[in-house]
């Protein structure tokens, strides 16, 4: 539990426990043989997050019970009411009757307390309209989740959980919890912006890009709110000199990498936004610097300063001054386990002049702007990435500056082969050792599994609770492929685990299976035999080496008939089981078996060479028509991709 606090008899676990302690004596009851037994109380002005907290936990107790509660403010309420209360947020009645005051608690802090005749759920709501935080929101998902067992197991109305209850009873509860990483991001697919490029694409052929579309983006962003991505304080940053050549490359020409020509320039003039920076330039700091001091000047503290160096694997400068920085020998990138991690996309090169990694330069740069940061605001921090070629630690240098936030682009492989986790670990721990904050900008979401069963829990796990012990604050995975019924065990644990920090896996995945009632055991054995084939693919070094168009092409190979004859067996074993489950639960499974259909399809499509077009890519595109609007998988990014790959015509 993050930073749970628990007095008195709290139910932590068990919903079971719950119904066994409807006798205590200090219990309230919220609703009664399905009829409304107290109010929804909101502040006199709700902020947004505190509006959806009172509008999510009506929904959810009208599902399970049957009962709508009223959803009144404080104002409202009849003086002499004796009524039982759920107050919702920071309000007169929760600081003066009950003596809760959220606006001291620490970002994000939420408190779900009984008494007196009233539950409170509220939280910690600070920050700017920009940038609010939504502490008590993230206390009704928690009282939701822990004490009435509703789980949100992938998007949509499938993915809802919410078990049956006439009667809705708390007993005493006090938890406060305060999320030990304080920023939880999960880059999405599904959104507006995404809609241009899928538009751009021409996916309109194919695809509803519109009511359709609409729902899924709703249903992907209400998921990540329900499982509690948010963050404490915002941080900034991305490569951070994308329109750098077009600004400055007339008058400050110098700042920019020089290439082995002598020639300061991108690599490729096709792709400015990959240029690269003469980083021991103290011009460039300068340029860098001077938005930051102004605004210390003005007064402002805390503030960030972006030292990400642009995307692309080549083009790095060749200067003398550089030079002198890069640490000889160092670091032999090339005896590291290579695993795709997005760094390659202008095309592999090797700059023979330099050294193969270049992260002493890197980490000198970042020494030299965190110094003069805090020069200038005392409370000043630097972000910056470990990625590609300056990835590994510094070998030469001797620190990190305290202020300085590495986000490590590693942990990109699941399943990963045992030394490329040996490498991740060893890499975190050499940027830490030499005294920056690490925090995970991960592209494994990324790489995870091409729309066919791939599910790796355990090992996303094991790697998530390693960052977790060794000072994670901050997470950056690129991106949700949306593949819900492939691999939404691994999704579920990681949303939650980013929250529930010191929850165990198998209690997360048997959160996940229960929701499928009867069938639980049938889809855990499923899921846990394409885990044990996934994982198997971690140590086949012909599957690693491969890129990850001919991973696509070799999903015949991978997913033979007889696989996924045998996973359909196992899944038959479900059918007489659905007579004596909820409708709920039989379209929940129904997904798991559209999942494992949409991976026979595009098998059959993919012998024929291609996914879109002869017989086996028209039913293909057909079958990714029909279950669109289901959250199976994001058929959007799916085809996307396959455009990207060109695994598709
Ligand atoms: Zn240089």
């Amino acid at each position: 539990m993050a930073g749970r606090d628990v007095i008195g008899l709290v139910l932590l676990f068990s919903v079971g426990l719950f119904t066994n302690l409807s006798t205590a004596a200090e219990s309230l009851i919220l609703v009664r043989d399905g009829r409304p037994a107290s109010l929804i109380v909101t502040n006199g002005r709700p902020s947004l997050g505190q509006q959806i907290a009172a509008a999510e936990l009506q929904e959810h107790l009208r599902i399970m019970s049957g009962a709508t509660l009223p959803i009144v403010k404080e104002s409202d309420l009849p003086a002499d009411s004796s009524q039982t209360l759920i107050l919702i947020g920071q309000g007169n009645l929760t600081s003066k009757v009950h003596g809760v005051v959220t606006k001291h608690l620490e970002p994000e802090t939420f408190i779900v307390r009984t008494s007196a005749n009233a539950l409170i759920l509220a939280g910690e709501d600070g920050g700017n309209s920009r940038d609010q935080r939504t502490g008590t929101l993230w206390a009704v998902y928690d009282f939701l989740q822990d004490q009435l067992g509703c789980r949100w197991i992938w998007p949509g109305e499938t993915g809802r959980y919410v078990p049956r209850r006439e009667t809705i009873r708390v007993s005493d509860l006090n938890v406060v919890e305060t999320p030990q990483i304080k920023v939880r991001s999960i880059r999405l697919l599904a959104q507006d912006k995404h809609r241009v490029g899928y538009e751009k694409e021409g996916l309109g052929r194919w695809l509803d890009l519109g009511k359709t579309y609409d729902q899924i983006s709703e249903d992907e962003r209400v998921w990540t709110r329900r499982m509690r991505m948010g963050r404490s304080f915002r941080l900034s940053y991305g490569h951070a000199f994308t329109d750098w050549w077009e600004t400055y490359h007339r008058s400050d020409p110098d700042v920019f990498a020089m290439q082995p020509d002598g020639k300061r320039r991108p690599r490729k003039t096709k792709q400015p936004d990959f240029v690269k920076m003469c980083v021991s330039n103290p011009r460039l700091w300068e340029l860098q610097l001077d938005p930051l001091e102004k605004a210390a000047a003005k007064g402002s503290r805390g503030l960030w300063l972006n030292a990400c160096e642009n995307d692309g694997s080549g083009g790095f400068c060749v200067c003398s001054r550089c030079r002198a920085w890069d640490a000889t020998p160092n670091a032999r990138l090339d005896a590291l386990p290579q695993v795709e991690d997005g760094s390659e996309i202008d095309g592999p090169e090797i700059d023979r002049v330099l050294p193969e990694s270049l992260s002493d330069r890197y980490g000198r740069w970042f020494n030299e702007l965190a110094v003069r940061a805090k020069a200038a605001d005392p409370e000043a921090r630097l972000v910056a990435y470990a990625y590609g070629r300056y990835r590994a630690p510094p070998t030469k240098l001797q620190h990190i500056e305290p202020n300085v936030w590495i986000g490590y682009i590693g942990f990109n492989a699941y399943p990963r082969p045992e030394a490329y986790r040996k490498m991740s670990t060893e890499e975190w721990f050499g940027w830490s050792r030499l005294g920056s904050t690490v925090f995970l900008r991960s592209n494994s979401l990324f790489y995870l599994g091409e729309g066919a069963p791939y599910v790796a829990s355990q090992q996303v796990a094991e790697d998530l609770r390693f960052q977790i012990d060794n000072g994670l604050r901050a997470t950056d995975y690129d991106a949700l492929q949306g593949y819900w019924a492939a691999t939404g065990p691994t999704y579920y644990v990681l949303a939650r685990m980013l929250w529930d920090t010191q929850a165990d896996v198998d209690r997360l995945l048997d959160e996940f299976y229960e929701s499928f009632g009867p069938m639980k055991q049938v889809v855990k054995e499923y899921y846990d035999g394409w885990e044990t084939r996934t994982v198997a693919l971690g140590n086949n070094e012909k599957f690693f080496q491969l890129k990850r168009a001919e991973r696509i092409r070799a999903y015949p190979l991978i997913y033979s008939q007889s696989l996924l004859d045998g996973a359909a067996a196992v899944l038959a074993r479900g059918t007489p089981l659905l007579a004596s489950a909820t409708e709920a639960q039989r379209e929940r499974f129904e997904n798991v078996r559209l999942g494992l259909e949409h991976a026979r399809l595009m098998v059959a499509a993919l012998e024929d060479g291609k996914t879109s077009t002869g017989p086996a890519g028209e039913k293909l595109m057909q079958f990714r028509r029909r279950i669109a609007d289901r959250n199976v998988l994001n058929v959007y990014w799916t085809i996307s991709k396959e455009m990207r790959y060109r695994v598709f015509d």
